[in-house]
């Protein structure tokens, strides 16, 4: 087999075999097949697409391509689940989901990754508990997710290297948004380490990967069959992202926000429902619950009797933070120099959000990256934020911005009232679920 013939036949629109797609990945792998010929198949596919059973062969050799995570030998009592988003702002669900499905008996290795451009990413946000280590041993995740139930770590480099390889050489040749792609690339990562089941969270609008309902749908589907295919029960909720989800967008401000909703101090409702949506669909995807209503009766009990906040304090002490953490975030949180208001120019109803913009107004206070070896500042952000239709005047603010200097928080206050439109009348009220794929 040759690499360049792969790539005619799919450049040629014809389905590719198991064989051969093993055959490319092992070479991408490897290292025989040349960048040059990793773009080209790219593309190919780009244009021509693949069908469901192309998608699942790349998903396996990927996912194949490095070790995988085995849980058999440790005899666990419960099914090992996990969720994964698309990508959004103020994002902080995986933060208190983990501990809450822990705490109603799943087994969750969530292994995260890192943020990028508008979005935020899990592993910055843990990066902000000092001691906590995102990039323990094998056998310290094993022991973390056996004694707690959870643990929330950053990629490993023997997991799906394959993907490291593909996804590299895509970021620079305009590949990157294709669906069969993009279906192999996340689950590849997730199936490598070892799921019983899992959750998607697509993330649909102005501050999400996929803009519109249609290409969410589109996206959510593939990955839904792929993943049912490859063995793993999977669902996927289709979600708003066309505001914050949170109130907060940043490293150590979304730790504080997630502290708050597992304690019961603040709970944002649309992030309070798209966790519980999330959470709901894992206990039913791994048998935990037998309906929507037992599952959420659960994660109920879950947060109120405290229990998911003590998988998360556990987790915490178990990765190397502090053991009173969960009582004292602030005392260990990095704080910003500079904690200002930002006011509408005008009083009125928040009728808009450019929530991708809203993500940059992060990035330029130092607190997201657009590159991916860009150090970041866990300190800065945006806390108290609005969400669509509040009223908003001199004494309530759009949000306060933390931020290193005064500058600093000059120019993102410029930027945050240029993504937030405040007029006389609400804006269009979108559901924040919009959709459920069953998992098939
Ligand atoms: N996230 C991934 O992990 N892979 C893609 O291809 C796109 C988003």
């Amino acid at each position: 087999m040759l690499p360049q013939e792969i790539i005619r036949a799919k450049r040629d629109g014809k389905a590719l075999s198991k064989q051969q797609i093993d055959f490319f990945v092992r070479g991408i792998t490897s290292g025989t097949v040349t960048e040059g010929q990793i773009a080209a198949f790219a593309m190919a596919v780009f244009f021509n697409g693949m069908n469901m059973d192309e998608r699942v062969a790349l998903t396996q050799a990927m996912q194949h391509s490095g070790s995988v995570l085995q849980w058999d030998d440790l005899k666990l009592p419960g099914p090992v689940v996990d969720k994964h988003s698309t990508g959004g702002v103020g994002d902080m669900v995986s933060l208190m989901l983990g501990p809450m499905v822990a705490a109603c008996g799943g087994y969750v290795p969530m292994i995260s990754g890192r943020g990028l451009g508008h979005t935020g990413g899990t592993l910055d946000k843990f990066e902000s508990i000092p001691g906590y280590n995102c990039a323990p041993t094998l056998s310290t995740l094993r022991r973390v997710v056996k004694d707690v139930g959870v643990a929330i770590i950053g990629q490993t480099g023997d997991l799906a290297p394959a993907d490291k390889r593909f996804y590299a050489t895509r970021d620079v040749t305009a590949t990157v948004e294709s669906i069969p792609l993009i279906t192999a690339s996340i689950l590849a990562k997730k199936l490598a380490a070892g799921l019983q089941a899992l959750s998607m969270d697509v993330k649909c609008g102005n501050g999400a990967f996929m803009a519109d309902l249609a290409q969410a749908t589109e996206l959510a589907e593939s990955i839904v069959t792929v993943a049912n295919e490859a063995g793993v029960r999977t669902s996927a909720l289709i979600t708003d992202m066309n505001q914050v989800l949170g109130s907060t967008a940043g490293n150590a401000v979304e730790m504080l926000e997630a502290v708050d909703y597992l304690t019961g101090k603040h709970r944002n409702e649309r992030l309070h429902e798209v966790t519980m949506g999330l959470c709901a669909q894992m206990l039913m995807l791994s048998g935990l619950a037998d309906n929507e209503q037992s599952a959420q009766q659960a994660l109920n009990n879950a947060l109120d009797s405290g229990a998911a906040a003590e998988k998360f304090a556990e987790m915490v002490a178990g990765l190397g933070g502090p053991t009173d953490f969960i009582e004292q975030p602030t005392k260990y949180l990095p704080k910003a120099p500079v904690v200002v208001p930002v006011f509408a120019r005008e009083a009125g109803v928040v009728s808009t959000m450019q929530t991708r913009d809203v993500g940059l107004v992060v990035v330029s206070l130092g607190g997201g990256r657009t590159r991916a070896e860009d150090r970041i500042d866990h300190s800065v952000g945006l806390s108290a934020l609005v969400k669509l239709g509040d009223t908003v005047d001199a004494g309530r603010p759009l949000a306060m911005i933390h931020a290193r200097t005064e500058a600093e928080a000059e120019e993102a206050k410029e930027l945050l009232l240029n993504s937030v439109t405040v007029s006389t009348q609400t804006g269009p009220s979108n559901p924040v679920i919009y959709r459920c794929i069953e998992a098939t």
